[in-house]
């Protein structure tokens, strides 16, 4: 945080008074600049900052939170389901949408509501259009269709490459910090690739399938029913991607657009689910190249 925090607070709420306006005069390249600004200034603050993964710890954080936004008037209904949210989170679960819906925030008054907004905002009478949604992450609209089967079929390619003359030493090899090793992330690629084609599955038979929610990223470190190998892992992994990419290639283009009921983020599309699965596998390349140096 820079010395002076209330210039920067003064920065901030202008920048985005100031991108609201431009917006109104038509000026939205403009505004795009000084949101963009906005939005750089936060992250630049947070990304040192360093808040403890423990789950309790977390917890605790949460609960912080919510005591400063109830100082600060926010929605009740928002806070509520923040306090469920971290109630999930203290048992060590993830939260259902049940519990924590999707917000949405009036552009023009920065009013709140939890559901889909079909009347003009009761505050300022904006259209319900003005709302926007917070989508828990923004993988699910990041890959178009065609984007997303090409990358489908490329990243097993590119893992080849990278782990490509390492042996089973090197790959079951966990970094100093007890994080995972290759051998790890390879389980994990293959736990979500078996998520995915299960769920592909589910959209091609049924209407509008129940998608559970599971927990992937648990299951990286749990040697049960696994191949023996790192390398065997990965052509496991290999093989469930070429029978999925097999099955998307069957689809009409508007099969893309069949819904189902996601335990954790609601209503999705296939497309959304795919996008989603993809985008997730190019964060996993990173870790991989980052282990190997
Ligand atoms: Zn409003």
């Amino acid at each position: 945080m820079l010395n002076d925090k209330s210039q920067w607070t003064d920065t901030l709420i202008h920048l985005f008074a100031l991108a609201s306006r431009l917006e109104g005069e038509g000026q939205y390249n403009l505004a795009k600049l000084m949101r963009a600004a906005a939005d750089s200034l936060c992250r630049r603050e947070t990304y040192p900052l360093d808040i403890s993964g423990d789950k309790d710890k977390l917890t605790a954080e949460v609960h912080k939170a919510i005591e400063a936004l109830s100082r600060l008037n926010i929605n009740a209904d928002l806070l509520a389901a923040m306090k469920h949210g971290a109630d999930f989170l203290a048992q060590g679960k993830l939260s259902p949408i049940t519990a924590t819906p999707h917000p949405y925030v009036c552009r023009g008054c920065g009013s709140i509501t939890l559901s889909s907004p079909v009347e003009p905002c009761p505050t300022c009478g904006a259209w319900a259009e003005t709302f926007q949604k917070f989508m828990p992450n923004y993988w699910f609209n990041d890959l178009e269709p065609s984007a997303a089967f090409e990358r489908l079929r490329q990243t097993p390619l590119v893992v080849e490459k990278l782990i490509a003359g390492l042996s089973d030493e090197m790959m079951n090899q966990s970094p100093s910090d007890g994080g995972w090793a290759i051998r790890n992330t390879l389980s994990h690629l293959r736990d979500a690739q078996g998520v995915l084609d299960f769920r592909v599955d589910l959209f091609l038979k049924e209407a509008h399938p129940i998608l559970e929610s599971k927990a992937v990223f648990a299951w990286a470190k749990n040697e049960s029913e696994r191949p023996p190998s790192a390398r065997d892992i990965f052509e496991t992994y290999r093989a469930s991607r070429a029978e999925t990419l097999r099955k998307l290639e069957s689809f009409a283009p508007s099969d893309w657009d069949r819904v189902g009921e996601h335990e954790e983020f609601g209503t999705v599309t296939l497309r959304q689910q795919v996008s989603y699965f993809t985008a997730h596998e190019s964060t996993h390349l990173a870790q991989i190249r980052a282990l190997i140096q």
